[in-house]
């Protein structure tokens, strides 16, 4: 654990789990006390640290974790977290893994629920805790409306799993605009999970939100709720905003300071051109580090010393080059990439983008540094 002297002398991507917890604690704010919360942690949370994440939220006392893919709930279950992980997107030829180490699946298909079903009585399992996904209109994953009873059949036939949680994923809930269509998802969802549990016999969880919806449809929340990009600070609304805490902040220092003339150029194919007498830095990271070519051409922007520096000219695969005239600076000194003054989403919407792409993308060459701010 750093104590953070803020300058590393190098790239690292600083995770603040002060900031996270607050997170945690905003968006618990808007639930009634009984509504469950699963951390979504899925692409190594969101592009920080996945484990030291769980292990926060652990003590913060979220009742769920959720992953994409089998071998991030292994990793998860490989640093000690013991919290019910449910897998969103497992592929069938690692169920096996997903069983030994605990995983709980989503069950999204007839094809996916038959395979399971097999893997589960071949390894002798009695009610494994199984995860049933319905698709509502994002017409992704999920069974559809009418497969209730086709499920309810083939559960009659087994005693291996036991339907933990009826779940589906909203298409727009961010979007108001999009009210009447996610409003006839939510209904779609309560008539099918009803009738579900009607044929069980028993209550599974029911849950459909993701952080958007925690924020805009509460007639949504059921049992638990699912957040994901909220807890890392983002939650798709600038005013929502205000009440989270950025936990990344990608941080760098000036590696090399030039002084260009008029008609210079910079950087690979001369992209950018000066235009008179500039200052220009050169800065350790580029787009293998997940900062993408469309950032270049002064389409992002760094800060250096508070002030905006322009990304000029292509970004390279190591380096990148930021137009610092006019900013006093010096070599070695830090530059803000994403922070709480550069947020993610402004950053991500000069490239029409959004803040899940630009943090998902920072490579692992990059060094996490885990870190508790004020
Ligand atoms: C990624 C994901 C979430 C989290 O969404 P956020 O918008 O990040 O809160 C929730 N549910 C499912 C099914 C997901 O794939």
């Amino acid at each position: 654990m750093s104590n953070y002297p803020d300058n590393h002398g190098e790239t690292v991507l600083e995770i603040d789990l002060n900031a996270l917890s607050h997170n945690y604690r905003y968006l618990t704010s808007r639930l009634k006390s009984e509504t469950k919360v699963l951390g979504v942690v899925k692409a190594f949370g969101y592009g920080s640290d996945a484990c030291e994440v769980a292990k926060e939220l652990e003590n913060q006392g979220v009742d769920y974790f959720a992953v994409a893919y089998v071998n991030e709930g292994v990793a998860l279950r490989d640093a000690g977290i013991e919290t019910p992980i449910l897998v969103l997107h497992p592929q069938i030829v690692n169920f096996g893994s997903l069983i030994d180490r605990c995983l709980e699946p989503a069950l999204y298909s007839p094809r996916v629920f038959r395979e399971f079903v097999s893997e589960a009585e071949a390894k002798n399992q009695k009610d494994y805790p199984v995860h049933i996904k319905f698709n509502t209109g994002l017409n992704r994953l999920g069974f559809w409306e009418n497969d209730t009873e086709w499920i309810l059949q083939q559960l009659e036939t087994t005693e291996s799993v036991k339907v933990k949680s009826v779940f589906s994923h909203l298409a727009a809930s961010e979007d108001l605009s999009e009210r009447e269509f996610t409003m006839n998802q939510i209904a779609s969802f309560r008539k099918t999970s009803e009738e579900l549990s009607k044929g069980l016999g028993y209550q599974p969880m029911l849950h459909q939100s993701n952080t958007s919806a925690i924020l805009n449809y509460p007639e949504a929340h059921f049992d638990m709720v699912r957040t994901g990009i909220g807890l890392y600070g983002y939650s798709n609304s600038e005013e929502i905003d205000t009440n989270l805490k950025p936990v990344v902040t990608l941080k760098t220092i000036i590696s090399q300071i030039h002084k260009i003339e008029p008609e210079e150029s910079v950087g690979y194919n001369r992209a950018y051109r000066a235009k008179g007498y500039e200052t220009i830095a050169t800065l350790p990271i580029g787009h293998a580090d997940g900062i993408s070519r469309n950032y270049g051409n002064g389409n992002g922007h760094v800060l250096v010393q508070g002030k905006k520096a322009p990304i000029i000219g292509n970004v390279c695969m190591d380096m990148l080059m930021v137009n610092i005239s006019g900013i006093d600076c010096r070599e070695g000194d830090e530059v803000i990439i994403i922070g709480e003054e550069n947020p993610a989403s402004k950053m991500a919407e000069h490239v029409e983008s959004i803040s899940y792409e630009l943090l998902t993308a920072l490579s692992h060459r990059i060094k996490r540094v885990i870190c508790r701010k004020q």
